[in-house]
């Protein structure tokens, strides 16, 4: 009996979890994944043979079950490492920790009224399950209505610049709601900030995954990148690779949506016309090697969007420099539109112009504790999330027949994460399995 062949465009998360559950219903699964390695976002690089880290700052918070979940499944949770974490703010030449609500209480620049709002703001955000009030309210109007403005002026304001720069008035307070209920939902017995981590890395979990979906029997073809979704008829059959053509009974499409429009010209043009509405933002990421730490502080939030990074994070201070031959990994994150000048500096440009910043903050900085450093580049790291965004998002069920498509923009009202590229990857596997039962013609291919 021949069985359903399934092409999944992309060796992301997404793919990598879609692809386990459609082989394990019967289906004959092959991923597609344009660089040499899987992981896409949540990729990693050599530090030097057998050490690696993730290209961009990944953690997971506590509630991010399916993953965790998953882990659990692949029989790795034994690799699961639940770590306290310290997270600071950097505000006027100051660093601020703010892993607390006593912290919070401490925070002097705004007045205390405003600090017992900001308070309980992130209480009453833990208790909203309703967002959809939230998607005709800005995430500004918002923060200012349980916050107060001086809270807003001091720690908010400077912060969505940071990370969404001039669409950050656009910023729905769906988005920020679910922010602030979900990292603050992530807490020890203790009160404080709980992150989880995985033994050896995002690199050490995509091994096992790699290893599962190997036992299982899918083939993953890297360095091969698809040119175009093939279409015949209104349906998909197959796709056009740089190894050639593939025919395929379904193809489901894990990439960023303007790829997937590109390689799609076969899509009905108001469905195009969808995936093109949602705006993404670039990311910039300068990953340190140092000799010497830069503070104590996990994830130190940049409260000054003039600098050219929202946030600084010493991954070492999750994962200790012993896994890292005794460096300190330090990870410099800007979130830009992939159109500024910043975005397109060479490697050594880009550290010489951050390098002053990163001396404001630490003044005994000095570039002898630099062992080396790395820039890596994502076109689309984060879409806007506007009000109204859940009229934005196109359907997973594409018009063309067996075309189904999962990228992180179609994730609401959570946002982008590794969590949930597994919990909408398998959802989508189980939609398809669930269509190809309904097929009779199909059906009997899969069975
Ligand atoms: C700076 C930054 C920090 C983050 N921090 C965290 C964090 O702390 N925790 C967390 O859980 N998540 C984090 N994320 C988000 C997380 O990385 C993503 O949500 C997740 O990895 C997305 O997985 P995906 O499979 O949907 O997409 P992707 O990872 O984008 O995978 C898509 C894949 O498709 C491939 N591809 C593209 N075009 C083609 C083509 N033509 N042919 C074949 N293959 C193609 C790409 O190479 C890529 O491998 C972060 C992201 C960024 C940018």
């Amino acid at each position: 009996m021949t069985k359903t062949k399934v092409a999944i465009v992309g060796g992301g998360f997404t793919g990598l979890s879609a692809a386990l559950d459609l082989c394990r219903a019967g289906c004959d699964v092959t991923i597609f994944e344009q660089d040499s390695d899987i992981g896409g976002l949540a990729g990693t690089f050599e530090l030097s043979p057998g050490t690696r880290v993730e290209k961009f700052y990944h953690h997971w918070f506590t509630n991010d079950v399916d993953i965790l979940n998953l882990i659990d499944e692949l029989g790795l949770g034994h690799m699961k490492r639940y770590v306290a974490s310290n997270t600071g703010l950097y505000y006027t030449n100051s660093i601020f920790r703010l892993a607390s609500p006593f912290d919070l209480l401490k925070f002097y620049p705004i007045p205390l009224i405003d600090r017992i709002r900001t308070g309980f703001m992130a209480l009453l955000a833990r208790r909203v399950n309703d967002w959809k009030p939230l998607e005709t309210i800005s995430a500004q109007d918002w923060l200012i209505k349980y916050g107060g403005k001086k809270a807003f002026e001091v720690i908010w304001r400077p912060l969505m610049l940071g990370k969404f720069g001039v669409e950050a008035a656009n910023v729905s307070a769906v988005w920020i709601w679910n922010k602030l209920k979900l990292r603050g939902s992530s807490r020890n017995s203790k009160g404080g900030e709980s992150l989880v981590y995985f033994g050896g890395g995002f690199g050490a979990l995509t091994d096992g995954i790699r290893a599962a979906l190997q036992r299982e029997g899918v083939t993953i073809k890297t360095s091969t990148g698809v040119k175009q979704i093939v279409v015949e008829n209104g349906r998909a059959v197959g796709v056009d690779t740089t190894a050639g053509r593939f025919a395929a009974d379904v193809v489901f499409a894990t990439v960023p949506l303007p790829h997937f429009v590109e390689m799609t010209p076969a899509l009905p043009a108001d469905y195009a016309r969808k995936c093109g509405q949602i705006r993404f933002l670039g990311n910039s990421c300068l990953v340190l090697r140092l000799n010497r730490s830069l503070s104590s502080t996990y994830w130190l939030n940049v409260a000054d969007p003039s600098f050219p990074f929202v946030g600084i994070i010493e991954h070492t201070n999750l994962d200790p420099k012993e896994n890292y031959n005794g460096e300190h990994i330090v990870y410099l994150s800007k979130y830009l539109p992939t159109t500024e000048p910043l975005f397109s500096l060479n490697n050594d440009d880009y550290y010489a112009y951050c390098e002053p910043f990163i001396k404001r903050i630490f003044p005994e900085f000095d570039r002898s504790w630099v062992n080396s450093y790395h820039v890596w580049k994502a076109h689309f790291s984060q879409p806007v999330i506007t009000e109204r965004y859940s009229q934005l998002i196109p359907d997973t069920k594409t018009p063309i027949e067996s075309l189904w498509l999962g990228t992180m923009a179609q994730i609401y009202p959570e946002d982008r994460g590794t969590n949930y590229a597994v919990r909408y990857g398998r959802r989508i596997a189980r939609d398809i399995i669930q269509a190809l039962a309904e097929t009779p013609s199909a059906k009997d291919a899969a069975a």
